[in-house]
């Protein structure tokens, strides 16, 4: 019996909570089966090697190929659940220290709520869009292929949208930027602020 190194996390919400933005099936399916495929197949791979107690970033900093693809999914995808919130939800709005950053960064939260659809709407093929934080605090939306995460550029992750068609083709089929362009009505900025001023 191989120890389970890896764990899927605990969703804060129920299967049916992001509806309509993001629907039961969708959960069951990019939660239930894609992610724990990923930590299945990790657990798998790193048993026995220098990596199956090393923290997910550090892994992702450190390895290669298979290794690398479903530690660096797993990585996303657990900074992808836990930054929604139910659409009725009070915390869809930027504040505090996060508001003030992208104001200072962007101009304003329209602006960057644009660029930030652009570069998920432009990105060719799987991958994800984020939003990080570098050394100094600024903020920089960047576009990563894959499986890849931002802090392999030394980036702090914020914020990130999923644009591999498995997290939106059942609810939304080929309109991914409709999907984008929904998906801030769950964004927990609380929890984004949270990433951003902890140290
Ligand atoms: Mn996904």
């Amino acid at each position: 019996m191989l120890a389970a190194l890896f764990t899927l996390l605990t969703l804060p919400y129920s299967s049916e909570a992001l509806e309509p933005v993001i629907s039961r099936q969708t959960i069951e399916y990019h939660y239930g089966k894609h992610l724990q495929t990923y930590v299945d197949n990790l657990n798998k791979m790193v048993a026995g090697t220098e990596f199956e107690s090393m923290p997910l970033e550090e892994i992702v900093c450190r390895s290669q190929g298979g290794i690398f693809n479903n530690a660096g999914q797993i990585l996303n995808h657990n900074l992808y659940f836990t930054q929604f919130s139910p659409v009725a939800a009070d915390n869809h709005a930027p504040k505090g220290a996060i508001l003030d950053a992208i104001i200072r960064d962007f101009g304003s939260f329209d602006a960057f709520k644009a660029e930030f659809e652009q570069k998920g709407t432009t990105l060719f093929g799987s991958g994800w869009v984020w939003l990080s934080a570098d050394k100094d605090g600024r903020l920089v939306i960047t576009q990563e292929l894959n499986a890849n995460n931002p802090v392999t550029k030394g980036l702090k992750p914020l914020l990130t949208m999923d644009v591999w068609e498995h997290a939106y083709y059942l609810d939304f089929q080929n309109r991914r930027a409709a999907h984008l362009q929904a998906l801030w009505q769950i964004i927990n900025w609380d929890e984004i602020n949270r990433r951003y001023t902890a140290k």
